[in-house]
């Protein structure tokens, strides 16, 4: 991951091919196994697990990630001796599918209205942690949003959910039975939010949508602002909301401070003792700000 990258998103997405298409692309170049360079932002031993797609066609090839540290380690050696040889063992394997749920609290509007709000994370994670990033974090924020506007005594006018998607790590089922199911009961989401960058600092948040919900995110801006809360209107959503782009809802993410959260995701380590509460808790406001002027003043210029 390019390190002189600010946004540690970008440089994920910028090495995050040598995982997924790693394989493939090793085996069609006669490769009996392939080893990954773990997507990190920093140096040690942890290895980050993540999805790897093997193409159609191309023999399946065993692949491993290993710890920044142990690669760094590896390519030294391979320069230093061309003969080098590598015994690679391992026991990963897929499991059935087995039934699984999202799971929806709601606050329902007073505006008797088939309007909806939702602020989401996702369930799932990388089994070889507990997932407190990725994503405990969003879940339990969008839980804590609705404990805000309740505790505030707040009536929405719109019907606000709180959604913890399933599966968004390994297929995106969640998401994409969850729009399925809003279109099928004429259910309109104007707008919806979503936490899956990790439980740090808030700074901002990002939309895809119209211009018209741009301006309208664009116009709040200032409100945050006092928060260090500034970085508004760069394009993007999240994984679980993304199939609700057919309704044209109004996509948003919950951008906090990026520079840790390559240190845990995807890893034994993205443990709950890896939360800052303070930090959690801030995020979580800002999430629950933005409903609230989403709620009352509309977005995409339709209160
Ligand atoms: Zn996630």
């Amino acid at each position: 991951m390019d390190a002189s990258l600010i946004n540690t998103f970008a440089a994920y997405g910028g090495a995050v091919g040598q995982r997924v298409a790693g394989a493939s692309e090793a085996a069609k170049l006669g490769a009996v196994a392939v080893v990954v360079r773990s997507m990190a932002s920093n140096n040690d031993d942890i290895p980050h697990t993540g999805t790897l797609h093997y193409e159609e066609g191309v023999k399946a090839i065993p692949a491993v990630a290993i710890s920044t540290n142990s690669a760094d380690l590896l390519s030294k050696a391979v320069a230093d001796d061309a003969s080098l040889k590598l015994y690679v063992e391992t026991h990963c394997k897929t499991l059935p599918d087995v039934l699984s749920y999202n799971v929806i609290g709601e606050m329902y509007g007073s505006g008797n209205t088939d309007e909806y709000i939702v602020v989401g994370g996702h369930l799932d994670s990388w089994d070889l942690g507990d997932g407190s990033h990725d994503d405990g974090a969003g879940c339990v924020q969008s839980i804590e949003v609705l404990r805000i506007l309740k505790g505030l005594k707040y009536t929405p006018q719109k019907n606000i959910r709180a959604v913890m998607y399933m599966n968004e790590e390994n297929g995106l089922r969640g998401g994409l039975k969850y729009a399925e199911l809003a279109s099928f009961n004429k259910e309109k989401h104007i707008a919806a939010i979503e936490s899956d960058r990790g439980g740090f600092t808030p700074k901002g948040f990002t939309i895809s949508g119209s211009e018209a919900a741009r301006t309208s995110l664009m116009s709040w801006k200032h409100l945050f602002e006092p928060y260090t809360i500034y970085d508004f209107g760069k394009e993007g959503g999240g994984a679980d909301i993304g199939p609700l782009k057919d309704q044209g809802t109004a996509l948003i993410g919950f951008l906090p401070d990026s520079q840790r959260y390559f240190n845990y995701h995807h890893t034994g380590i993205d443990t709950f003792d890896k939360i800052d509460k303070r930090e959690l808790e801030l995020g979580a406001a800002s999430m629950a700000a933005l409903v609230y002027l989403i709620d009352k003043y509309g977005i995409d210029g339709n209160p």
